[in-house]
């Protein structure tokens, strides 16, 4: 074990999605051009396939790396009615998150003032000069703590926590399938019986395409279950019989209206860990990054540790009605989510999943959907926030 007692002046704990971008961008920027850094993370040449996808205006929104984007969505209802997002500037992007962090450790290694240490972090503890970090590589201090490692949260009565939890396959086949230029994101023409399950389809060339198998539960099904539905629906829903699997992932998201503290005093939480998920849909890359610009921004005007960021409580309330919505199960997922796409435009679906919604689209968006389950969701929301806090 390397013993150490190095003195950082910032310390990136995580070097996952959040903490990769934050030290990324933050050195692209010469932010932190005389600060010395550590970014302490584990398994750092072993990572998990992930493909992390996403909405997005911006021309070019991950400038230096490669990924796919589609200009045509799509979403299939459960009975197998295709509707065609209406998107007006949006565009649909998907990267692969390990060759990220391959390109992103690479870049890294070029500044002198990082340190990268591979190593389990322990414990924090902090004082009012500094915090101490323990690890399986020994013990570093620093000035101010990103801390992006995951913990699970210890839920008050009125939280609900479902899971999004999904096993994708990236095929190659000979069938072509009806238009490759277009993105499906999200197919219901599953069974709904463990609760709303829909594939995507993102197809990544002429004879490659990305399925992914999702439900929103509350509990996990078998690994083999997964492999099940997804070569159910390459069989019986899109005829494709003959393909390679080339690639595979796994992954749980927490959904759910739980509060994440964003800051204890030294130690400042980014991604899932501070709260970057949103409750609602899993999505989690355009917040990461929309936080990430407000600290460098406060790094820039001078005014870091203190950081403003958007309140979140507009929309962690109205999540707290759909996972109650969800969890009523009086107004189905694959219902619910069909009608939104069918009757709202994208583009204003996506500013309000991106708490970027005034409260006329609000307005909008919930005119959309059927009205009791989400007065019955509200009521129930409500009552449970005074009474079972
Ligand atoms: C398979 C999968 C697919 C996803 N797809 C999307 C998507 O398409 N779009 C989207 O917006 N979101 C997606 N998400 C959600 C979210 O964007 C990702 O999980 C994203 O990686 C979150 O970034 P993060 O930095 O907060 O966490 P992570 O990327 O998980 O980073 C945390 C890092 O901390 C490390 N770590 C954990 N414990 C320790 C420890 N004790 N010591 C040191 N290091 C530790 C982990 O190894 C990891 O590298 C997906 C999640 C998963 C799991």
């Amino acid at each position: 074990m390397q013993q150490s007692s190095t003195n950082y002046h910032i310390a990136i704990l995580g070097a996952g999605i959040a903490g990769l971008t934050l030290l990324l961008d933050g050195l692209k920027q010469n932010i932190w051009e005389n600060k010395s850094i550590l970014l302490l993370g584990e398994s750092l040449n072993n990572t998990p396939n992930k493909r992390i996808s996403f909405w997005s205006t911006a021309t070019d929104p991950i400038p230096d790396f490669p990924y796919l984007k589609w200009d045509k969505l799509s979403v299939v209802s459960n009975d197998g009615v295709s509707i065609p997002l209406k998107l007006d500037d949006y565009s649909y992007y998907s990267f692969d998150a390990s060759a990220y962090r391959k390109h992103a450790l690479k870049e890294i290694k070029k500044y002198e003032n990082v340190t990268v240490v591979e190593g389990k972090v322990q414990h924090i503890l902090q004082d009012d000069k500094s915090c101490e970090v323990r690890s399986d590589e020994g013990v570093f201090f620093a000035e101010y703590v990103f801390q992006t490692i995951f913990e699970e949260p210890t839920l008050k009565p009125h939280n609900q926590y479902f899971l999004q939890h999904f096993t994708g396959w990236k095929i190659r086949t000979e069938h072509r399938f009806s238009d490759p230029e277009e993105a499906v994101i999200m197919d219901y023409r599953t069974s709904q019986e463990h609760g709303t399950s829909f594939i995507y389809g993102l197809p990544a060339s002429d004879n490659e395409i990305f399925v992914e198998y999702t439900i929103f539960s509350k509990s996990l099904i078998s690994r083999e279950e997964y492999a099940e539905k997804l070569a159910l629906y390459l069989r019986e829903v899109c005829h494709v019989k003959d393909y390679e699997i080339t690639e595979e992932e796994y992954g749980v998201i927490p959904m759910t209206d739980y509060h994440f503290k964003r800051r204890d005093g030294r130690v400042f939480f980014l991604g899932s860990a501070g709260g970057d998920t949103r409750g609602s849909t899993g999505y989690t890359y355009t917040n990461v990054k929309r936080t990430i610009s407000q600290i460098l921004e406060a790094f820039k005007r001078k005014t870091w540790p203190q950081v403003t960021l958007p309140s979140r409580r507009k929309e962690q309330f109205y999540d707290a009605i759909l996972l109650h919505v969800l969890a009523q199960g009086g107004y189905p997922g694959h219902m619910l989510f069909t009608d939104l796409f069918n009757k709202a435009r994208a583009s204003h679906v996506f500013q309000f999943l991106d708490a970027q919604s005034d409260f006329t689209n609000d307005l909008r968006i919930m005119w959309s959907l059927r009205k009791w389950p989400f007065i019955l969701g509200m009521l129930r929301t409500l009552r449970l926030m005074v009474f079972k806090r």
